[in-house]
């Protein structure tokens, strides 16, 4: 196992998922194409990575803190033999920066040696942690994922039909999860589907992973989706696949976030090209909030599709305000006494011959706080840009996430805290638009109610009070650092 202790600064302002996860069933070096299709899901969390292999009787694993490169060396890859791999990369919070809480998780029962890959919230994971702790249980982590183990070994759930089904239905809120046992992966969602799942065939075995780009990594065939509440269990007799739940009481709530910001554009999510409903998202900007000017340009990268989207339908030219420094990620370490418009500017540079002396619409994914997109403003104004008119992709966030986007608290939310013409004040623009709740749904297709939009709206689709408290009590004080 790889260990690295150095402790990650954050310099951010943008939303972070918590991870992103692959399984592999049925192929040669199954490690390795999980290392590779971990590649492709490194924009789902940056902060820890690892991965474990069975060959059918051995389970070995590697993990480590830091991007997939740092967390685990292709001499550590190399060292996991075996046809069945499971992989996972994740933002971690401070509490989680501890190497026991780098997932996959491997723990061993009564019944074997289980590994758990988990994405997403779980909202009463105290409460199941309590009730377990106060029957003799000992955690080794301090994760959501880990009661997933307990109610695994639970002697109410040994020897049932089906013992992972059974489990997952004590657990509330957001889940998409891979477990494997020395011989079988299984894959599950939650019955509210919050976070993606995908399944694609390989040869002759099968990927699991968070989404479909990491298919094409490994030139895996797409198959469909796993479905909210479904369970899908492969070994060597083949695929089975049952539902343990049916949709959660308010159906489907698919997280829209995903195709505003995490996902990756060349992803299919929810059964649509998230490129696409990006460039949507922009035509609905540029239909709603038209602006007289010379050029558009974007906020790399989450705001590319949706700038271009914006510039066909206002038949303004697209041009690049910015340039991204691909090496760095979404975190980077910087110094603590380094000012932030020095940690923007590593992260993004202006093009000053784009913008000098036009008329700009800039075009991002969203606002959090707010302070990094000031700032990146202010290099716009100080290259030159005669106007600025920022279009925003999403509707104002004024809630927290409870589902496993790690949103700050209501209080740091900048649109939480003021109106749109103090915030366009704030970061001293010409104007600003924000999407609408109605135009960011007009964008994708299926039912309105099929998606969760609680961090725009308030309106939460699964109980949260034990999240919020505690997530209260285990958050760091958030800084603009
Ligand atoms: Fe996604 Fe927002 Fe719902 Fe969280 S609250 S699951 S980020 S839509």
């Amino acid at each position: 196992m790889t260990e690295h202790t150095r402790t990650r600064t954050h310099h951010w302002d943008e939303p972070r998922d918590k991870c992103g996860i692959v399984g592999v069933f049925g192929c040669e070096n199954a490690a390795r194409l999980a290392y590779a299709a971990l590649y492709a899901l490194q924009h789902r969390g940056q902060e820890s990575a690892g991965i474990v292999a069975s060959d059918g009787h051995n389970i070995q694993s590697v993990k480590g803190l830091g991007l997939l490169t740092e967390a685990i060396s292709p001499g550590d890859r190399g060292e996991l033999p075996g046809h069945i791999a499971v992989g996972h990369v994740r933002y971690s919070t401070t509490d989680a920066k501890r190497v026991q809480n780098i997932q996959p998780l491997v723990i061993e029962y009564s019944q074997g040696i289980v590994a758990i890959a988990h994405n997403g919230n779980l909202t009463n994971a105290r409460t199941l942690r309590e009730l377990y702790e106060g029957r003799g249980s000992i955690f080794q982590t301090s994760t959501d994922s880990e009661v997933f183990v307990h109610l695994l070994a639970d002697p109410e759930h040994i020897g049932v039909a089906d013992p992972l089904g059974e489990c997952l239905k004590h657990v509330r809120g957001a889940y998409s999860l891979l477990l494997m046992t020395s011989s079988r992966l299984m894959a599950a969602r939650d019955p509210h589907g919050f976070r993606p799942l995908s399944l694609a065939r390989l040869g002759e075995g099968y990927v699991v992973a968070s989404e479909t780009c990491a298919f094409d990594l490994l030139d895996a065939e797409f198959v469909r989706d796993v479905e909210p509440g479904e369970v899908i269990s492969i070994d060597q007799s083949g695929l089975k696949s049952w539902q343990f739940a049916e949709p959660g009481e308010c159906g489907r709530t698919q997280c829209i976030f995903e195709y505003i910001y995490f996902s990756r554009p060349d992803s299919v999510l929810f059964g649509e090209s998230v490129h696409r409903v990006r460039m949507r998202l922009g035509e609905r900007l540029a239909q709603d909030y038209p602006a007289d000017a010379d050029i558009v340009i974007s906020i790399p990268h989450s705001g590319d599709s949706s700038a271009l989207g914006y510039a066909n339908k206002s038949g303004l030219p697209l041009d690049v305000g910015f340039v991204c420094n691909r090496y760095i990620g979404r975190t980077f370490i910087i110094p603590p006494e380094e000012d932030r418009s020095g940690s923007v500017r590593i992260k993004l540079n202006v093009v000053a011959d784009t913008v000098r002396g036009k008329r700009v619409v800039v075009v991002d994914d969203s606002i959090v706080r707010g302070t990094t997109c000031r700032a990146r403003l202010s290099m716009l104004r100080k290259a030159g840009a005669k106007e600025l008119h920022m279009r925003i992709s999403a509707p104002p966030i004024c809630h927290p996430c409870y589902y496993g986007i790690d949103f700050p608290h209501s209080h740091e939310l900048i649109a939480a805290k003021q109106s749109v013409e103090e915030i366009r004040q704030y970061l001293g623009v010409d104007s600003l638009g924000y999407q609408t709740a109605e135009g960011l749904l007009s964008a994708v297709s299926g039912p309105d109610e099929q998606y969760c939009m609680a961090c725009f709206t308030g309106n939460y689709p699964v109980a949260v009070q034990e999240d919020m408290d505690r997530l209260a009590m285990e958050r760091r004080p958030w800084t603009d650092a």
